[in-house]
């Protein structure tokens, strides 16, 4: 049977509303007053956490010469950037990274299990380009590494990058049209241009547990994965020195439900501590045939899976789906749901209430799929996830379920409480005590702090203006890549363009492609400075206010980062948005813009 088979199949009647009542009743148990504030900032004492335990530091001279593009953050966005860059014949281009390599978020998570949860073939960046055939649908984290190094080597962008190396400063001196910028390295040069891509996900975040500091065992974050001390690598060898250990692993989001599966294989006792758990669904990996690959992979193959897939995924009516994974098959049980209905209720409110079902329906199948997986009753009671599949980061596994089989491993539930306290020997809950020789902590990234505090730094631009202010009731964009007062500089990252989350890369290449070819365009017509103006950066913002508004973490839903821990995000939120017709139709327009040489509300002077 086909998944669309399987979407209108007669199911079961759902009792929606005693549905909806239990997601409510689980969302309050967990909602808390302190919301972001019960993390931790991973500073000062608990500095020690952040500390790359992958590449070794080397002493360098400080940089105080200048360069035409500078690029600050070295992951997907500053890589495709720069490649499309150097593909336009600017050849100096210096990617500043905190890591001691290129990766990004897939330099510092190296836990064991790591892997991509959008496909491959859509996924890693650059495939065409650098040739490189994916080994597998869902690609393991080395792989994407590699894939990382690869595009830093095949583009020279290792030879003027700056790694372990922390921004302080960037400020633009009209004088001269340039950006100056300072750093933890004591480099002080110059950028004609620059580009941030400094991600959502890469500042650790501790819960704020009492007693966090006193523990006397050995801990570390899952950003910071410590094989010294677990052995085993991130290519799957096993975890070998943990075999005599007691292990707590706090956190059950997407990270913990890759990593636990290998603790459970390795640890001698496993402690799984869950405040809300994960919605698990399958995940179906499977090798890529090398002669399937060859058949498909013609000229321009990649742009045509990233557009079918978007195609598929957002909001489109494409007719084939060629990457068919866990994000196409939701968004087609949403259609086949609303394509049942008659055409007189083709209204937005019944079109909801479709949508409802379908979501509904799914999240039931997959608490179905932990009774089937789980052998203990009351564990398979406690991993199932009461909230709509959006509100949280849906995860796709085919082995962690399963890890609660293991006799090595025991599921801690806090009933949405989280863990009460840490001692010197171990981790409480419920009043109990769990003695540990190790705690894991998959606890998360900072997400809704603000951004001057994930930066490190605030951009000031033209006139002293500072980010922080431009921003302070919400980000102002053109396309989020332009903002007036800051010339010369581009954000590369997806809110206020397309805002496609199920692939964040596709909205960084797209974004990419058009840096390179405005930069170009400023370098041959000798202009000095490329900015928005502010009228057409106030009518983007309004077009974009005309949209449906945000689809993450609606305000019912059990708190998490997707929903600012359930409190208010205040009036900024709404500008957290894209282009009201969706990514399909946004990616289309930006291409007609960047090619049509006018750059429409982009001032070049
Ligand atoms: P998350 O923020 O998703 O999860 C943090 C976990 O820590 C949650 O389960 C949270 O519980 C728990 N927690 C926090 N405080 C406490 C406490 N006091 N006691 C007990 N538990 C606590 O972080 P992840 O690192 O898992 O994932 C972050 C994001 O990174 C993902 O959403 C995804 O976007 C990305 N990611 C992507 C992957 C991929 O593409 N393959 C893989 C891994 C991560 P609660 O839910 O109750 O807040």
């Amino acid at each position: 049977m086909t998944t669309t088979d399987a979407a209108t199949v007669e199911k079961p009647k759902i009792d929606k509303a005693a549905l909806l009542k239990k997601y409510i009743a689980e969302r309050d148990k967990r909602l808390r007053p302190d919301g972001n504030a019960q993390y931790l900032e991973v500073k000062g004492r608990l500095g020690r956490y952040l500390a790359d335990p992958y590449t070794p530091f080397v002493e360098r001279a400080p940089k105080t010469d200048h360069v035409t593009f500078a690029f600050v953050g070295g992951g997907f966005a500053g890589l495709v950037t720069g490649a499309r860059l150097v593909e336009a014949g600017i050849d100096d281009v210096r990617i500043v990274e905190k890591g001691g390599d290129f990766g990004g978020t897939w330099y510092w998570n190296r836990y064991p299990g790591a892997q991509c949860d959008t496909a491959s073939m859509i996924y890693m960046p650059l495939l065409e380009e650098t040739g490189h055939r994916p080994i597998e649908k869902y690609a393991h984290a080395p792989e994407i590494l590699e894939q990382c190094q690869r595009i830093g080597r095949q583009y020279g962008l290792y030879d003027n990058a700056l790694f372990h190396t922390e921004i302080e400063d960037i400020s633009w001196d009209d004088d001269a049209s340039r950006w100056v910028i300072k750093t933890n390295r004591g480099d002080a040069f110059t950028a004609d241009f620059i580009g941030l891509g400094t991600g959502p996900l890469h500042v650790p975040k501790l819960p704020g547990i009492p007693g966090i500091e006193v523990f006397k065992g050995h801990s570390f974050h899952t950003s910071r994965w410590d094989y010294d001390y677990t052995g085993g690598d991130p290519k799957g060898a096993p975890l070998s020195k943990l075999a005599d250990k007691r292990v707590a692993i706090i956190g059950t989001g997407a990270t913990a439900v890759q990593c636990v599966p290998h603790l459970a294989r390795a640890c001698k006792t496993l402690y799984v501590m869950q405040r809300t758990p994960s919605s698990v669904d399958v995940r179906a990996n499977a090798p890529i045939d090398p002669e399937w690959f060859a058949s498909i992979a013609t000229p321009g193959w990649q742009q045509r899976w990233l557009e079918n897939f978007t195609a598929n995924q957002a909001g489109g009516m494409a007719e084939e789906d060629l990457v068919q994974d866990g994000w196409t098959d939701l968004s087609r049980r949403i259609r086949a749901k609303i394509m049942q209905l008659p055409r007189e209720d083709m209204t937005p409110q019944k079109m909801l209430a479709a949508y409802e079902d379908s979501d509904f329906e799914k999240m039931s199948e997959i608490r179905a799929r932990v009774n089937a997986i789980v052998a203990d009753t009351s564990t398979a009671e406690n991993l199932k996830a009461w909230y709509r599949q959006l509100c949280k980061r849906p995860c796709f596994h085919d082995a962690y379920l399963q890890a609660f089989n293991e006799p090595s491993t025991t599921l801690v539930d806090t009933d949405g409480k989280g863990v009460e306290r840490i001692t010197e020997k171990g981790v409480v809950v419920g009043g109990v005590e769990y003695e540990v020789d190790c705690i894991i902590y998959a606890s998360g990234f900072e997400v809704g702090t603000e951004y001057k505090r994930r930066a490190g730094f605030d951009l000031t631009g033209r006139d002293g203006l500072k980010l922080s202010q431009a921003w302070a009731e919400g980000m102002r964009s053109k396309h989020g890549i332009h903002v007036h007062g800051f010339p010369n500089a581009f954000f590369v990252q997806p809110t206020q363009g397309a805002n496609l989350i199920s692939n964040v890369p596709h909205n960084l290449t797209e974004a990419g492609k058009t840096i390179a070819i405005m930069v170009a365009h400023a370098k041959a017509n000798g202009f000095k400075q490329v900015e928005v103006t502010q009228e057409a950066q106030a009518a983007w913002i309004e077009l974009l206010l005309t949209g449906m508004g945000r689809m993450l973490g609606a305000p019912d839903c059990t708190p998490g980062y997707y929903n600012n821990e359930g409190q208010d995000p205040g009036p900024a939120a709404k500008y957290a948005v894209g282009y009201p017709a969706g990514a399909t139709a946004y990616f289309k327009y930006l291409e007609a813009w960047r090619t049509s040489g006018a750059f429409d509300g982009v001032a070049f002077s």
